[in-house]
Parts: C-alpha cells; structure tokens; sequence
C-alpha cells in the first residue's frame, strides 16, 4: 500500500509542503531511535470534523517525551491548535494524525541532550488499518515468537520510536506466514498486546485485559473501551492473561487509534468462539462506533471539534491571509494543485488518490 500524501505538513512552527518536510541524515532520531509519537484520527462526525480525544493524545505524547527527557518547545495547546490549523489548510474532514517529537541533527553520540527537540505533525487519509473485512468479519492472529520489551529494559508506557522495532519484528513474522497481526507475549509469558493493539478477552460475558504492569501502552482507546463497557454493565477486569486463555475465550477483539476495535477470529490457528464476531464484540464496536462519529452524547466530551472549510481554495487563501498562521513558506505554485484535490477529502478515504 503506498502512502497517501496531502499538501502540507506542520512542522516546527510552520505549514511547509509535503515534500518539503525533510531531515539530516545526521538525525539523533534517526541513528538512535529518540523520537516519541502519538496518533490521532479525526472523523466526520454528527457535530463537525472532530479529533478523538485529541487532548488525552497530546497529554500521552508530552509524557513519552518527558520520559525519554525530551522537552517539547511548545504547550499542549498551541500543538492542539496546530493539529487543527493543518486539517483546515489540507482540508481533510477525515484523516489520521501523526505527531512526533524528536532529536534532532545537532551531535552524535549517545548523549542525547545536546541535540535540539524538533516536533512535526502530519496527516492524510488513511482507512482501516487491518483493512474492511477484518473489522467486520474479524482477524487472524498469530502469537509472536518476539516478546514485548520490558518494563525494566524499555518504556512500555512511553510509545518511543525506537521501542517499535519491536513491534516491527513481530508484524513481519505475522505477517510473513499469513497473518494480519501478531499478538505478543510479555517477558514473563503472559498476553500482552497486538503490535499496535491492546488486546481483549471475552470470557462467561466478562471482559478481560492484560493490566499495566504487563508492558502494555496504555491505550487511549483502551481507556474509552473500558468505560463504554462499564457503562454497558459489563465487568471489565485488569489481569494477567495466560496465553490459552485467548484460544479458549469466546471472543477476543483489538483495539487501537489506527486499527479501531478489530475483531479476532483466529489466533495461532485455533478458531475463537464460533470463527466470526461475537455479539459483546459487536456490542461494543456500535457503541465506540457511535461515540467516534458524535452520534451518542454520553460521549460528546471526547470530541474535539475542527474547523474545516468546505471548500479547500477557502482553507489555502484563509491561512495564507492571516500572517501569524506561519504558511509563508508555502511556494505559490501549491495553489495550482487546488484545482485537482477533490472537493471533498473524505471522498479519499474510499479510494484514496495515492501520489
Ligand atoms: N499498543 C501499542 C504498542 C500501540 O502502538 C498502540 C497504538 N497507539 C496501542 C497499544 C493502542 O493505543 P491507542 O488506543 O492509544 O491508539
């Protein structure tokens, strides 16, 4: 799959062109791995263009970076107001979010703090992660033969860029013998969570997950899943999973900001439950389907609103109206390539125009 691209690209302060977003080869980020990143999606919903809890994002992303001492040149809320001028001047109602902060080109060596702290944010319409029919008819899974880092070498907590080689390693093994995605266990044996993913149980109508101390990343759809649960009545309980458990549970689903709630129907070969989405699943997957897209208020809060012109020449000529907005590096010929983007940006995500 090639990767979508839009026109601009926020970086440091500024609106630069897609292409123009570039680094050093010298990067401390790109030798060392210290970069931390955080991903968002934005969604048509009933009430507007709306970022899922944009907010709980940025607060995780200034917390990786404070662990891996990395202080970020900005507050959380001009890198909020910055995620929403970038959908605005690309025009995209519907899109993933990417933000990362890293070190940059300043000195090699492992001590990092001399290096400056750059931050970009990117976004393009991106569809579902582990595709259509995985979210409706489910997934297959194989348990990876690479164990999740651990707490005590790594920062599961902190979503690090150099920590997902480790997923690297685990989607690749999956994926080379046919699997969507792979699930991984701890350093101790226990479930821990897909390479993207946290992972869910359900067994005698109870929903079980692999608690904090089991290396997951905290996930911010983990947090939402298990408060919509709640709220349905369901007992959600945080333990320590033995790997059998997930063959032996009578669904078991995914969560995660790029793949949604992912049904699994397969792990390892075993077939789960009846092989197709179960009902707590699918419960579950309207609910958070519905809070996304703004249609159920118990969940409005989570929705951080957008404002995204209709028409993109408004979105361009808006931005480059007002100076304070930083687009003045943006070349003029962009315009030019107005006249071609689709009226719509949502229409991408369908069929989305790959360049
Ligand atoms: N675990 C890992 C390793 C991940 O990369 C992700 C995706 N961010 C998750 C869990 C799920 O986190 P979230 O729900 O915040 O996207």
């Amino acid at each position: 799959m090639e990767q979508v691209e839009v026109d601009l690209i926020w970086h440091n302060g500024e609106l630069v062109a897609w292409e123009d977003a570039k680094v050093h080869v010298l990067t401390h980020g790109l030798h060392y791995g210290t970069g931390v990143f955080d991903s968002m999606r934005a969604y048509a919903t009933t009430h507007g263009t709306a970022i899922f809890r944009n907010r709980d994002h940025l607060a995780r992303l200034f917390k990786s970076a404070e662990l891996y001492y990395m202080p970020i040149p900005f507050s959380l809320e001009q890198l909020r107001a910055a995620t929403h001028e970038l959908l605005a001047a690309n025009q995209l109602h519907e899109c993933y979010i990417r933000p990362i902060v890293f070190r940059g080109y300043g000195q090699m060596g492992l001590y990092p703090l001399d290096c400056p702290v750059e931050v970009s944010i990117a976004a393009w319409p991106w569809g579902a992660y582990l595709g259509e029919e995985g979210a409706r008819h489910g997934i297959r899974a194989k348990v990876s033969s690479w164990r999740r880092i651990p707490h005590d070498s790594l920062i599961p907590h902190a979503k690090a860029s150099g920590q997902y080689l480790n997923s690297v390693l685990a989607k690749v093994e999956a994926s080379k013998a046919g699997y969507q995605e792979a699930i991984l266990l701890d350093s101790r044996g226990f479930v821990c969570e897909g390479s993207g993913e946290n992972v869910y149980a359900v067994s005698e109508g109870r929903i079980l997950t692999p608690p904090q101390t089991a290396s997951i990343l905290d996930g911010i759809n983990r947090k939402s899943l298990i408060q919509i649960a709640r709220d349905r009545g369901y007992e959600v309980i945080e333990r320590d999973l033995a790997r059998a458990e997930l063959y032996l549970a009578d669904e078991v689903f995914l969560s995660g900001t790029a793949a949604e709630l992912v049904p699994v129907r397969e792990i390892d070969d075993h077939v789960i439950g009846a092989g197709e989405p179960g009902p707590i699943t699918g419960e579950l997957q309207r609910v958070f389907d519905d809070a996304l897209h703004g249609r159920d208020p118990r969940y409005r809060d989570w929705l951080d609103l957008v404002e995204v012109p209709a028409d993109r020449t408004d979105a361009v000529a808006g931005v480059l109206a007002d100076p304070t907005a930083g687009v003045a590096e943006v070349p003029a010929d962009r315009t030019a390539g107005v006249a071609e983007v689709p009226a719509d940006r949502t229409a991408g995500v369908a069929g989305p125009a790959v360049r």
